[in-house]
C-alpha cells in the first residue's frame, strides 16, 4: 500500500494556455524518501503545492495510503485554495523555502498553534511533545525566544516541528535551505536525514545534489510539467 499515490495530476493556472503539470503519476510507499530535481520553471513548487492542498487540481487524483484527498476539477484553474477539509490538510506537512513563523508567537506558540486549533488536542500533551520535537532538532532552549530572535536556521528547524506535531502521514519540503546562509544549510540537513532514518515518509525539493544523493530512495525529474526520468539509484543518478 502506497502512503502517496499521485495520478494522472493536471493542474493549470488561470490565463495559462496549458498546464504546468500534465499527467503526472507517482507513488511514495510509506516511509520512502523522493526527491525531486528539474530546471527552474519545470513545476515542481507546483506541485508540492497541490499535494499540500494549496492549489486546486484540474485532472487526476491524490491519495493518502488508498484515501483519495483531493480530485481534479475541470474549471477550477481560479480557485484560490483547493477544497480540501482542514482534517485532511493536516495530514500533509509542509516546510516552504521561507516559510516566515507566526512573529507574535513564540517558538513554542508557533509549534503548538494547529494542534490545539485544528485537531483540538490536549494543550498540556501537545506542549509536552513541542518540547519533545524541540529537542529532537536541538532548540529546547529556544523555546521561549521569538522567531525574530532565531536564525534562519534555527527558524527553519521550528518550521520542521510545527509541521511534524501534526503526526503528517508525507512530509514535503520546498527547498527548505535554499534562503540560508552556508553554514546554516548542513544543520537542516541532518534534521531531515534523521527524521528519513526513522521512516517518515518524505517528499523534497533541492538543489543540494550531495544530500539528494545520500538521502533518496527515489529520485523524480521533471522537465516542463512532466517527469521525464525516475530512478531508485540515486547514487547513479547524480553522479551521470
Ligand atoms: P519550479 O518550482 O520548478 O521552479 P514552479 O512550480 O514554481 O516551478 O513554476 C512552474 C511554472 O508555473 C512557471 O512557469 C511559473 O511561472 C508558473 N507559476 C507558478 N506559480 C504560478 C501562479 N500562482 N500563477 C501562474 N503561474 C504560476
Ligand atoms: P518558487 O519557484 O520557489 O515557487 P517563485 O519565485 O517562482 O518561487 O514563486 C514565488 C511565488 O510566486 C509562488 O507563490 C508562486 O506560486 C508565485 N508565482 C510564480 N510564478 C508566477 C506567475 N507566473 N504568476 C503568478 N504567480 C506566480
Amino acid at each position: 500500500q502506497p502512503s502517496l499515490r499521485v495520478a494522472h495530476l493536471v493542474k493549470q493556472y488561470a490565463n495559462a494556455d496549458k498546464p504546468v503539470l500534465n499527467d503526472i503519476s507517482f507513488e511514495v510507499p510509506h516511509g520512502k524518501v523522493f526527491v525531486i530535481v528539474g530546471p527552474s520553471g519545470s513545476g515542481k513548487s507546483t506541485l508540492l503545492r497541490t499535494i499540500a492542498g494549496l492549489e486546486p487540481i484540474q485532472g487526476g487524483t491524490i491519495s493518502l495510503n488508498g484515501e483519495v484527498i483531493e480530485t481534479g476539477r475541470p474549471g477550477t484553474e481560479s480557485a484560490g485554495r483547493s477544497k480540501r477539509s482542514s482534517a485532511l490538510r493536516t495530514r500533509v506537512g509542509m516546510v516552504f523555502q521561507s516559510y516566515d513563523l507566526f512573529p507574535n508567537k513564540t517558538v513554542l506558540g508557533n509549534i503548538t498553534l494547529a494542534p490545539t486549533l485544528v485537531q483540538k488536542r490536549d494543550k498540556t500533551e501537545v506542549e509536552k511533545e513541542a518540547v519533545a520535537l524541540l529537542e529532537r532538532v536541538g532548540l529546547v532552549d529556544r523555546k521561549d525566544s521569538w522567531p525574530h530572535e532565531l536564525s534562519g536556521g534555527q527558524r527553519q528547524r521550528v518550521a520542521i516541528c510545527r509541521a511534524l506535531i501534526l503526526h503528517p502521514e508525507v512530509l514535503l519540503f520546498d527547498e527548505v535551505t535554499a534562503a540560508l546562509d552556508p553554514e546554516m544549510v548542513r544543520e537542516v540537513l541532518d534534521v531531515m536525514l534523521e527524521l528519513a532514518d526513522q521512516g517518515q515518509t518524505m517528499l523534497i525539493v533541492t538543489h543540494e545534489m550531495q544530500f539528494a544523493r545520500a538521502i533518496a530512495d527515489q529520485v523524480i525529474l521533471l522537465e516542463d510539467g512532466g517527469i521525464v526520468e525516475q530512478s531508485d539509484d540515486a547514487e547513479r543518478f547524480f553522479t551521470h
